[in-house]
C-alpha cells in the first residue's frame, strides 16, 4: 500500500493550499480529485445545461433545487466568480442565540490578515476599475445612488477580462486566476502527486500505524492509500456526505457533522428597470463579468448584509419571480404565454440582478441517502425567514425610491436553496460540545485528521468566502508543518 505525509482530498481552495505549502514544506503529498483534469482548452464556452453539469456539481435538495459545487481540478475556483473580500471584524464576532461567538476567540481579522495577504498575493487579487464594470453593475451602481446608498469597486482576481460573460463555466481566455494557475502548479512543482477522478469513498483510522486509511475509487478500480495526516476538503456538501459515509468506522465524530449548513445569507433580486431610468439600448444583462464588479457595505454595519450586481450567464435573471396580481405590466404568473411575452419585452436590455450576502442562521442539514450520497433536508426557517423578510424590505424600498421594480430571483419559498456558498456544516468550534472542528482545523477526537473547507467556517460571513477559506487553509498549513 502506498503512504503519504499527507493525503488531501479535493482540490479547491481547502484542499490545494495545504497541498501546496506541506509539499513545499518537504512533505509527500498525495491530491485526490473526483473530477477531470480540465485544461483551460478543455474547456467549452456554453450555457447548455449538459455542457454546465460537466464543470458545476448540482447537488439537487430534497425540495428539487440545487446548491452548486466545484467538480474539476481546481475545484470551484474554476467556476466561481473572481470576487474576493477580507472578512470585516463585525462578522467574526457573529454570535448565537445564547451569546456564544461562532469564531473561536482566536480568530479575529487582526489575526487573519496574514494569511489574507499571502492568499491575496498567490492569487493576484486587486481593486478593478470602473472601465471593468459591466454596464447592468453600472444599472446597479445608479439605483444605489439614486437611493443615497454607497458602494464600491470590488477586490478580484481577473486580469485583462474580456467580458464574454461566462465565468461560471470557466474562463476560457485565462483570465481568472483559478488554482490551477496559482497554487497548484507549485504543488506539482514540490513533489505533490495528483489522482485526478478518483472519489474518496472512507477514511478509518490505520490499525496497523499512526495516520488513516483512505479507499477511493477511481473508474471500477478501489484503492486504498495510508496518509499519516488526512486533510479533508470536498467542499460545503461532498466533507460532510464524506465524513458521514466514514461514520461506522470514525465513532468518535462529531455529532454536529452536517448540521448548521449555512447559505451565507444569500438570496438573489432581480429589478425591472424603467425606459425612463437610463439609455438602455446598449445594456445585456447577460454580459460581462459574472460578478458585476461593486460591493456595497451601505447596510452591513446596521443590518449585517452586503449586496452585488450580476452580470452574465447566471440563470438568475431568466428565472426571476416576476408576477403581480394587481400590476397590469407584469404577468399574473411566473411562467406560461403571457410570461413568455413579458420576458420577450424586457430581456435584454431591462433586467438588472444581484444579490445580497448576509449574517444569517442556516436552514438546512446535510444527510446522507442509502448509496451514500448527500441528501440536504430543510430544518427550521425560522430565523432565515427573517432575514430575508427586512432584507427585502430594505431592498425592495431602495427599488421603489429609484423607480427600479424588484423581484425574488426564485419563489420566496425556495429561497436560501439556489446557493453557491455552501457553508460551516463541519464547523469550526472552541469545543467538541458545539462544532466537529478544533480552532486549529483537526476533528475532535481525531489526531492529524483536519478540515479547513468551507465546511469548517462556522458561520456565514456576509461577503464572498473564498479568501477566508484560504485564509484559514493557509494558517491550517502552517500549523502542520511547526507541528512537523
Ligand atoms: C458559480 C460559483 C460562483 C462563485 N463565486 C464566488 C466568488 O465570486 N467569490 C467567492 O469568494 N466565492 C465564490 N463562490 C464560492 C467558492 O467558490 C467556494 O466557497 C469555494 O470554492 C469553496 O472551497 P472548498 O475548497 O471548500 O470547496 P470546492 O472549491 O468546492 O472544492 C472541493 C473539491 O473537492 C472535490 N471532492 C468532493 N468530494 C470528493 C471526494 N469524495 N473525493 C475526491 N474529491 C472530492 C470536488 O470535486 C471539488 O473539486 C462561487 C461558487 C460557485 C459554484
Ligand atoms: S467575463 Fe472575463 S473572466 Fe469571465 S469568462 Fe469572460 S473573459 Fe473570463
Amino acid at each position: 500500500m502506498d503512504s503519504y505525509d499527507v493525503v488531501v482530498i479535493g482540490s479547491g481552495y481547502g484542499g490545494a493550499i495545504p497541498a501546496t505549502r506541506l509539499a513545499e514544506a518537504g512533505m509527500s503529498v498525495l491530491l485526490l480529485e473526483r473530477g477531470k483534469n480540465r485544461g483551460t482548452g478543455d474547456l467549452t464556452q456554453s450555457d447548455a445545461p449538459v455542457e454546465i453539469q460537466e464543470v458545476i456539481d448540482l447537488v439537487i435538495a430534497r425540495n428539487n433545487v440545487a446548491f452548486r459545487t466545484g467538480k474539476l481540478v481546481g475545484g470551484a475556483s474554476i467556476n466561481m466568480d473572481g470576487a474576493f473580500f477580507r472578512m470585516p471584524q463585525k462578522s467574526f464576532e457573529a454570535r448565537d442565540g445564547k451569546g456564544r461567538r461562532y469564531w473561536p476567540e482566536l480568530y479575529s481579522r487582526a489575526a487573519l490578515d496574514p494569511y489574507y495577504e499571502k492568499a491575496e498575493a498567490m492569487m493576484k487579487i486587486r481593486q478593478v476599475g470602473w472601465d471593468e464594470v459591466p454596464k447592468t453593475a453600472g444599472l446597479f451602481g445608479m439605483m444605489l445612488d439614486a437611493a443615497g446608498a454607497s458602494c464600491e469597486l470590488s477586490r478580484m482576481n481577473y486580469h485583462n477580462c474580456l467580458q464574454c460573460g461566462f465565468c461560471s463555466v470557466g474562463c476560457v481566455f485565462d483570465r481568472k486566476m483559478t488554482l490551477r494557475h496559482t497554487y497548484l502548479p507549485l504543488a506539482y512543482a514540490a513533489g505533490a502527486t495528483l489522482i485526478s477522478e478518483a472519489t474518496v469513498s472512507t477514511i478509518e483510522p490505520s490499525s496497523a500505524s499512526s495516520g488513516y486509511l483512505v479507499s477511493y475509487q477511481r473508474g471500477a478500480a478501489s484503492t486504498v492509500v495510508h496518509g499519516t495526516r488526512v486533510i479533508v476538503a470536498g467542499g460545503g456538501i461532498h466533507t460532510s456526505a464524506l465524513l458521514l459515509r466514514s461514520k461506522a468506522k470514525l465513532p468518535k465524530l462529531s455529532p454536529h457533522v452536517g448540521k448548521n449548513f449555512n447559505n451565507n445569507g444569500e438570496f438573489a433580486f432581480v429589478g425591472l428597470v424603467p425606459e425612463s431610468f437610463a439609455e438602455l439600448s446598449s445594456v445585456f444583462c447577460y454580459k460581462g463579468m459574472e460578478n458585476g464588479g461593486l460591493m456595497s457595505f451601505h447596510w452591513y454595519d446596521e443590518e449585517g448584509f452586503t449586496l452585488h450586481p450580476g452580470a452574465g450567464l447566471e440563470p438568475t435573471v431568466l428565472t426571476g419571480d416576476f408576477k403581480s396580481a394587481t400590476d397590469a405590466a407584469l404577468p399574473s404568473r411566473s411562467w406560461g404565454l403571457e410570461y413568455k411575452r413579458f420576458a420577450e419585452r424586457v430581456y435584454p436590455h431591462k433586467l438588472i440582478a444581484f444579490s445580497a450576502l448576509g449574517l444569517a442562521d442556516g436552514h438546512a442539514e446535510i444527510a446522507i441517502d442509502g448509496a451514500g450520497k448527500p441528501d440536504i433536508v430543510t430544518t427550521d426557517r425560522t430565523a432565515f425567514d427573517a432575514y430575508i423578510d427586512r432584507l427585502e424590505e430594505i431592498v425592495t424600498a431602495v427599488g421603489k425610491t429609484s423607480g427600479i421594480t424588484l423581484f425574488p430571483s426564485v419563489p420566496r419559498e425556495l429561497s436560501g436553496t439556489t446557493s453557491a456558498h455552501l457553508l460551516s456544516a463541519c464547523r469550526m468550534a472552541e469545543s467538541a460540545d458545539d462544532g466537529v472542528v478544533d480552532p486549529d482545523g483537526q476533528l475532535f477526537g481525531y489526531e492529524n485528521l483536519y478540515c479547513c473547507d468551507a465546511s469548517a467556517v462556522p458561520y456565514s460571513l456576509a461577503v464572498n468566502p473564498a479568501l477566508t477559506i484560504s485564509a484559514i487553509a493557509e494558517r491550517t498549513a502552517e500549523l502542520i508543518v511547526t507541528k512537523g
